[in-house]
Formats: structure tokens, sequence, C-alpha cells
């Protein structure tokens, strides 16, 4: 039996749906076009990896659940609700405040199915909007258009989905500084609590990284990305959210807490092909294919890795992903993990990071500076392998 480091499973639960309708051009996440998929073998694969996993870790109270995908509002609403009550059987115990999360496209969310995720459990839905110009949606891939965006809001509003996020990207192909301020003024216009708002990035194996190196993929230039991400941390600034992260934004206690366990460094389980998931000290990723890994549920846990986290590696990741939430690391986290001071551990990145004005210091906490925030991987990198002596 396996329990978390201070003797507590893990509060926070990720499954993976990996089928979406089509493949997003831009995309490297573990995901496959549903067509002919075995949807069904898939969620009962999924039912024993539950059942597998609180075998061997049983669960306490649940504080954060997050169905991510892939796109998992694809499943039909019989085998939404299928899914959701295997999910309530397997981790029965939810705290009274539980954030339930999915991610969901605007092109898959009828009101049918929505009120299933509602009875189901989930009480927070992360939309995959982009952008509001149908141009630059087609121009990624994506299977929906802007008025589907509205929607599919206004369903989730119609059955008492009320604690709503969208996603919006910038730096994208066509894409130009007005098109990211207007997509940032009517996601606004929407008056959600929380927003997250990545930069694109060109990943292998996908169709834009074929086009950008036939030189085919018209990127925004440097200055204009730049000029992107300052207008948006702006507008979200003078509309009243909180950069709690680097790329989310939340009005005051609607930060998204699931992910905030990953920030932390906390554990957490992680179900479905290709998750990730970390329980005391141990890190796994399971098999990625949607029919090796319903072969593999059959006979056990479907790993394909599972690795002991060093002390030292366990370190450089409280940095690294501490690091993005705007309220950085404190000395106090780092001694009750770790037992040890992290001026002492961390003394020659923290001095140069605090003297380039990169990082910050408020008492025994550090976190990114305004400036900082716009060269985060930067920072990042300081806190990685510099542990060899500890
Ligand atoms: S919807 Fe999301 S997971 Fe699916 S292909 Fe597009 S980006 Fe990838």
């Amino acid at each position: 039996m396996n329990t978390a480091r201070n003797g507590r499973p893990p509060e926070a639960v990720y499954i993976h749906i990996p089928f979406c309708t089509n493949k997003c051009f831009y995309c490297d996440f573990n995901s496959y076009v549903l067509k002919d998929q075995p949807v069904m073998e898939y969620l009962y694969a999924l039912d024993r990896e539950m059942e597998e996993t609180v075998k061997k870790t049983p669960p306490g109270v649940i504080k954060t659940i997050f169905v991510g995908g892939g796109t998992p509002t694809v499943l039909k609403p019989d085998e939404m609700a299928y899914f959701l009550d295997s999910v309530r059987r397997h981790f029965p115990h939810w705290d009274e405040q539980i954030e339930f999360s999915m991610e969901a496209n605007p092109g898959t969310t009828d009101i049918d199915k929505l009120r299933v995720m509602k009875e189901g459990g989930v009480n927070r839905v992360s939309f995959g909007v982009q952008a509001f110009q149908n141009e630059l949606l087609s121009g990624i891939g994506r299977i929906h258009n802007v008025d589907d965006v509205y929607r599919s809001l206004e369903n989730a509003r119609a059955v008492g989905l009320n604690n709503l996020s969208v996603d919006l990207m910038f730096g994208l192909p066509n894409q130009t500084v007005d098109m990211l301020r207007e997509s940032v003024a009517k996601a606004l216009e929407l008056g959600l609590p929380h927003y997250s708002i990545y930069s694109l990035k060109v990943e292998e194996n996908t169709l834009f990284h074929t086009l950008f190196n036939k030189n085919k993929l018209p990127l925004p230039n440097e200055e204009d990305e730049l000029a992107m991400y300052l207008l948006l941390m702006s507008a979200m600034e003078a509309a009243g959210y909180t950069q709690y992260e680097i790329s989310n934004f939340a009005k005051p206690g609607m930060e998204s807490r699931h992910n905030i366990t990953y920030w932390r460094n906390e554990d957490y389980y992680g179900l479905g092909a290709g998750a990730h998931g970390y329980v005391g000290r141990q890190r796994h990723m399971n098999i990625k294919g949607v029919n090796p890994y319903i072969e593999a549920s059959r006979s056990g846990l479907p790993r394909l890795d599972s690795f002991p986290v060093s002390e030292q590696e366990a370190m450089e990741d409280f940095m690294m992903v501490g690091l993005r939430m705007r309220e950085g690391v404190s000395g106090t986290a780092f001694r009750s993990q770790f037992g040890k001071p992290l001026e002492e551990i961390f003394e020659a990145p923290l001095h140069k990071m605090l003297a380039a004005g990169l990082l910050e210091q408020a008492g025994d906490t550090y976190r990114l500076s305004k400036q900082g925030i716009l060269f985060g991987n930067d920072v990042f990198g300081e806190f990685v392998g510099v542990l060899t002596e500890v």
C-alpha cells in the first residue's frame, strides 16, 4: 500500500479522456480522433484502473478532480453518466467544497450532456475557446466557431454550471495584436470568474511543426508576441483579475485549486491513457495508446513507467512549478516539505535572480517580479541541475 509522503493519500485526481473530434494543428497532447475508437472499452479500462489504484492507495477526502484530454465532452450523455458514476464509486468521499472540473470544447456541449455532467458532480467547466475570430479558429484546426462559444456558455449556465473558465491563445498564425485585443475584450464581456491565456508553442509531431520547418507558418514576430502578452496582462488586471499564475487569471477566490496542487508540488492520482501521477514521491506515466492501455488494464496498472523522485529533483520541481505562481514559493513551505532551509539549498540562483531583478523577495517568500514574468523559463532554468552537491 502506498501513501503520500506526509502520510495522507492524494487529495487531487486527474483523469484523462484521450478522444477529440479531430486533431488541432498545434496539438501534441495524448489525443486521438474519435471516429471508430472503442470509447466504452476505454471507460471500462479506466474503471479497472481506478479500482486497482484505490486498492493500492486508498483515497481519503478528495478536494479536486480534473477531467482533461483530449476532449472529455466528446463522450455521449450515457457514456458520460457511466464515467462519472465510476469516478464516484472509486473516489466516494468528496470535500463539501470539492472543485470538479471538466475540459470542454464549445462544439461538443449540448444541454443534455451538460445536465449529465452537473448531475454527476461536475461543478466547473473549462472551455477551449482560443480566439474570437472564425478565420483564426479554422486556421488552427478547431472544430467550433464563435457562435458555438456563446451557445455552449448559455447551455452551461442554463443547467446551473456557473463556475466557468475559457482558454484563449496568442501568438497564433495570422493573429494580429488587434485580433488578440478583440478576443480578450470579448472574453471579458462574458464576465467569467477565470481565464487561461496561453501562447502557442510549435511542438514536434504536429502539422504546425511541419509547416514551420517549411517556413509556411505565418507566426507573429517576437515584438508582436511580447506586445500581445503585455496587452493581455494589463487588460486582465484592469478588469479586476489577478494573474495568479503565468497563464492564469481569476477573480479573488476563483483560482483553479486543482492546478494549484501541481504548482505546489503536491500529490495527485493520475488515471487514463498517457496520464501522469505523483503519489508518495513516486511518479508514474501510463501507456499512451488507447488499445494498449485497455489491454494493459486487464492485468494490473497500465504503467509505461514508474520511478521514485529523489529529494534533489523534488526540491527543483518545487521551485520550477512554485515560481509559476504569483504567490511564489515560501521558505516555510519548503522547510515543511524537505526539512531544510530554502535559502541555503538555492542560495546561488536566488541571489543571481534577485540581483537581475527577475525575482522579488518579501519575508521568506520569493516570486517572479513583473519583469521576471516575461522571462519565466529563464528563471526556472536557474534552479535545475544546481543541487549535485546537496
Ligand atoms: S481539442 Fe485539445 S486535445 Fe483535442 S486536438 Fe484540439 S488541442 Fe488537442
